[in-house]
């Protein structure tokens, strides 16, 4: 496991008593390192399958790239060095989607994708007959449903091993002439569009939206190939945070050492705070935890972002407690929405003219096979092309329509959940109490792909700054 250059700590201060900021090192003192952190409760998608962050890892899961791949570059950090960890971090990186099972749950995750299955019916006008570049396809399933909505040519491309899986896929799908498997680094590979492509599709968010840096070749995806106008999907991404309360998981993860079989075994607890809140969590939340409206931490237009800009995140924020409680954390969560879509397509959708029945029939069937929930009936507009659409109107005129994938508290959950940033000892807020404060999320120099995350939180005569690595 890597180690960060940000060691835990948590610095509590109290300005409004004295001057003096008091440090406290948990655990003796001594930074202890813990298997897994987060409580161990990361799912494996992206971040916990084996292989990633180990220095060490020969990964055999980035096979060399076989088709229409140029030699590999060396690949330059940041500082201008060439990076000897880089190659083996992306190494372990794509050895992790390799993995039958991280595809498996991402495509079990309905909410993920049935809201990329949705956008691409709902924007099947612009997809059809149209260049499409799917980054990082997995599986193939978002170029499949882009094949289905009719785009002329698909090339999805994908790093790790999987990609093989996919290719024959999209063969025993008769789909070959229309969908290019392409094996490799996006930011390796070439395609013959001189014109460039009509749209980008890539599922890239990681926890808390940025962990996992892969809107960075989305990027360069979009810089090298997007025609201009170009739809993204998505085509906007929120992060959000807000403050917290959980006293389940306190109760069952410190409090319980207070009091073990008649035991007092509280000389656990600053091990216990370590282990369970060091790392950000990745855990299922409820409304009922969230003490604050959110406040938005970055908002990001897909088309315009550029990778500077990702590099670190900044947000200041000052909230009110909804409640009295103990304020147990900060909550990170993200949508991203698809559209609005083009005033061209609102006019084409309104038609009722179904031209792709074929591909309607294959997506229903599709669907059915996993869940009969949110398929299809009959209806106006892209219900009547059997592409039932979960369209959240944002505001009432039909040109901000568009899908949203939201991983909010209050929303279904997915398999991101949300990721929780835990204090080490909790805040007793009254209704209307201000906690303020800023975060910063920042690509790890130690490999991009983690995440450093600089929080100060405010509440009271109680100053904090926590550091953590989501890695
Ligand atoms: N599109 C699929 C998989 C999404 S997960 C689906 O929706 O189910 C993201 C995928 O992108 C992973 O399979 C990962 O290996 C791939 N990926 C990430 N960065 C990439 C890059 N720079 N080049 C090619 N593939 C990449």
């Amino acid at each position: 496991m890597l180690t960060s250059s940000f060691d835990m700590m948590e610095q509590e201060a109290q300005p409004f008593n004295n001057d003096i900021i008091r440090t406290e090192k948990l655990g003796g003192g001594e930074k202890t390192t813990t298997a897994g952190g987060g409580g161990g409760a990361r799912r494996p998608r992206r971040s916990r399958v084996k292989g990633l962050g180990s220095r060490s890892s020969t990964s055999s899961g980035a096979q060399p790239p076989t088709v229409g791949v140029s030699p590999t570059p060396a690949v330059v950090a940041k500082e201008g060095v060439v990076s000897s960890n880089f190659r083996e971090q992306d190494a372990a990186y794509f050895h992790a989607y390799s993995h039958l099972g991280v595809h498996e749950e991402m495509i079990k995750d309905r909410a993920r994708t049935d809201a990329y299955r949705d956008a691409i019916c709902f924007h099947a006008d612009a997809i059809r007959d149209k260049v499409v570049v799917d980054v990082g396809c997995g599986t193939g399933i978002l170029s499949i449903f882009c094949a289905f909505a009719g785009a002329r040519k698909v090339y999805a491309m994908e790093a790790s091993s999987i990609s093989v899986q996919a290719r024959e896929v999209v063969k025993a799908n008769s789909l070959s002439d229309i969908i290019t498997v392409v094996h490799g680094r996006v930011e390796e590979v070439e395609i013959e569009e001189e014109e460039g492509v009509d749209v980008i599709v890539s599922e890239w968010m990681g926890y808390a939206l940025l962990y996992e840096s892969m809107f960075s070749s989305v990027i360069n995806a979009r810089d090298r190939w997007l025609k201009p106008g170009g739809l993204m999907l998505p085509s906007y991404a929120t992060l959000y945070m807000a403050p917290i309360t959980n006293s389940l998981k306190y109760a069952q993860s410190i409090d319980f050492w207070r009091n073990v079989y008649g035991i007092d075994m509280s000389a656990m607890l600053p091990l216990a705070k370590q282990i369970s809140f060091e790392e950000p969590c990745i855990e299922t939340i409820m409304a009922e935890n969230v003490l604050s409206w959110p406040v938005v931490i970055k908002h990001i237009d897909c088309n315009k972002v550029t990778m500077r800009e990702l590099e670190t995140v900044y947000s200041e924020f000052c909230v009110s407690s909804m409640m009295k409680a103990s304020l147990h954390g900060f909550a990170l969560w993200f949508d991203v929405s698809f559209g609005p879509r083009s005033s061209a397509a609102m006019a084409a959708a309104t038609t009722n003219n179904p031209t792709k029945e074929t591909a309607t029939a294959d997506m229903q069937s599709d669907s059915s096979s996993m869940d009969s929930s949110t398929t299809l009936s009959g209806g106006g507009g892209d219900e009547a092309r059997g592409f039932k659409v979960s369209i959240r109107q944002k505001e009432k005129n039909p040109r901000d329509e568009c899908i949203i994938l939201s991983t909010a508290p209050e929303d279904p959950p997915t398999h991101w959940a949300q990721t929780i940033l835990y204090v080490y000892d909790p805040i007793e807020v009254e209704q209307d109490q201000l906690i303020s404060g800023s975060i910063a999320l920042s690509k790890s120099r130690e490999n991009p792909r983690f995440l450093n995350i600089h929080l100060e939180y405010t509440s009271g005569n109680r100053h904090c700054v926590k550091e953590s690595v989501m890695q």
